[in-house]
């Protein structure tokens, strides 16, 4: 079991690196990855959130363990709103407004070409995944006053560890 990086780890903050090859460290890393997922529980999960600076995520929306290598959304259309949180800065969520639709390209486990059009619940988790694979966390897509007040408590929480 891999350990959550939380707010404040500078970790969360750093973009990712593309995975050159895909190993036998890689399948080890999402075989990880995924146990520790389902056992937060969470549906998604980015690898710099475990602290390895490797661009790949996990998720499972229901239909079961999924792994996305060198994800990238390549077209956005649409909006809409949705309740998110993260697994990097638990126990909040705050309804934030992204694309509706997404296009995600990458690779999946046995190094196939994906090209997923996604929407709605499976459209959010990629783009939360990908901004975390670009260091990007939820808060920073927060509008001013939801940023205002999750500021506050997430500092606190940092200054009390
Ligand atoms: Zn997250």
């Amino acid at each position: 079991m891999l350990t959550i990086r939380q707010y404040g780890d500078p970790v969360l903050k750093q973009a990712t690196k593309d995975v050159e090859e895909i190993d036998a460290s890689v399948a080890k890393l999402v075989e990880d990855m995924l146990e520790t997922m389902y056992a937060a529980p969470g549906v998604g999960l980015a690898a710099n959130q475990v602290g390895v600076q490797r661009r790949l995520f996990v998720y499972d929306i229901g239909d079961g363990p999924q792994a996305i290598i060198n994800p990238r959304i390549t077209e956005t259309s649409g909006e809409w709103a949705f309740e998110e949180g993260c697994l990097s800065v638990p126990g909040l969520s705050w309804t934030i407004v992204r694309p509706n639709q997404v296009h995600l390209t990458g690779l999946d486990l046995d190094g196939n070409e994906l090209s997923i059009d996604a929407e709605e619940y499976q459209g959010r988790v990629f783009q939360h995944e990908v901004d975390h694979l670009d260091g990007t966390l939820l808060v920073e897509r927060l509008d001013e006053d939801q940023r205002r007040q999750a500021l506050q408590v997430l500092r606190s929480r940092v200054l009390a560890r």
